[in-house]
């Protein structure tokens, strides 16, 4: 086996995004505004375009002062995400969008249409540093963290799509956000959680939408989630187990040789203990690796008395991999076996396979690459 590499610093050497108005707190917001000689009020117009309206262009702003507009371009709102290229699929019910950043590193969000919700699925990192080797995002290791701007603006730019009437369906809200594109949220802690102020906080000091509607999912860095229950922000969990056994799981998701599974739960546990709100486990159920029988038992012990929900995702293959999704038959003993044990367990569906906009798929190294290629 090859060596195991956990990458849970960010690489040094790498320019940080331009400060922007989402990375602060209100307090900070005013003063930065003042420092700009401008009354602290304006904070607070600026919030309401950005956060209600969806609007970053000052030049638009008819109830602000036309020789303040360019200031605040630059100082507070400057553009953090170019749009490189957007892709539909599912009757254009499902959309990806790569993003370039301002130092030329490519980002993707995934914004998908339900009947009763419209959810964005966003990157928190650059790549990843957790190394899961089913996961596309994981082969190319982590280039940067996000910033809480660059986080919080592509939650902005999806609320902005969802308004405009683009999707099928007509305009709608945006409902949900899950932290499920490229990156392991946990370790980029301090952006991640502003972000996340940022969704739930009442318009106009935030986006508005509810903590329940918003989902953190991770490989279970366990001190990020104790940190996590001190936030009071009861954001829904998600646990990437992907097996119950430590032995596997040590290769599945290598942060395991961390913190062991057991680990992983009693912090969950504790999560839903302060937070009341059941926690999610992941579980991609890879063929002839993770779904035999024995598992789903152990997987059904485990979880029985836990405030837990199993969601099953099939494998979405990365290229290159030679593991596959588990055959239908196994899938659903798998789910039948946790069901006897009393434990509520959902099949994920996979939107958005064909455009690499599915779980693991987002490496957006190679979406460039192939956009190359189209010219
Ligand atoms: N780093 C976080 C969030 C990113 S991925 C985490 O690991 O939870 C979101 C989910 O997609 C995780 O559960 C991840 O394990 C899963 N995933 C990654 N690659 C996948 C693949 N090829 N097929 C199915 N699910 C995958």
């Amino acid at each position: 086996m090859s060596e195991i590499k956990l990458v849970l610093e960010e690489p040094k050497g790498r320019k940080k995004a331009p400060e922007h108005f989402a990375d602060w707190s209100a307090d900070t917001r005013r003063a930065k505004i003042q420092e700009l000689g401008l009354p602290a009020f304006r904070a607070n117009q600026i919030a309401n375009h950005y956060f209600v309206h969806h609007d970053d262009d000052p030049e638009s702003w008819s109830d602000f002062p036309a020789s303040a507009r360019q200031l605040v371009r630059d100082q507070i709102l400057p553009r953090l995400l170019t749009p490189v290229r957007s892709i539909a699929c599912d009757n254009g019910k499902t959309r990806k969008d790569l993003w370039r950043l301002h130092d030329g590193v490519l980002v993707e969000s995934v914004l998908m249409r339900y009947s009763d919700r419209t959810t964005v699925c966003i990157s928190s990192q650059a790549g990843c540093g957790m190394n899961c080797p089913f996961c596309a995002t994981g082969q190319a290791g982590l280039t940067r963290n996000l910033s809480a701007g660059e986080i919080t603006a592509q939650v902005v730019a999806a609320a902005r799509t969802c308004e405009s009437g683009e999707l099928p369906g007509g305009a709608t809200r945006l409902s949900n956000v899950v932290f499920m594109g490229m990156g392991e949220p946990l370790a980029n802690y301090n952006a991640v959680m502003q972000s996340i102020r940022n969704i739930v906080s009442p318009q106009p000091e935030g986006l508005g939408i509810g903590a329940r509607s918003v989902t953190l999912s991770t490989v279970g860095l366990v001190t990020g989630i104790e940190k996590l229950c001190e936030e009071g922000i009861p954001v829904t969990l998600a646990v990437s187990l992907h097996t119950p056994d430590d032995e596997l799981r040590d290769t599945l998701v290598p942060i395991n040789s961390r913190w062991k599974v057991k680990e992983v739960l009693t912090a969950a546990d504790r999560y839903a203990d302060q937070t009341g709100r059941r926690y999610s486990i992941e579980y991609a159920l890879i063929r002839d690796i993770n779904d035999q029988q024995w598992r789903a038992d152990l997987l059904g012990r485990l979880l029985k008395n836990r405030n837990a929900h199993v969601n099953l995702i099939p494998l979405n293959p990365t290229p290159g991999s030679k593991w596959t999704a588990s055959r239908r038959e196994d899938e659903r003993e798998f789910v039948k076996t946790l069901e006897g044990y009393g434990v509520p367990v959902t099949v994920r569906d996979t939107r958005g396979r064909e455009i690499d906009g599915a779980c693991g798929q987002f490496a957006a190294g190679e979406t460039l690459r192939t956009d190359r290629s189209d010219n």
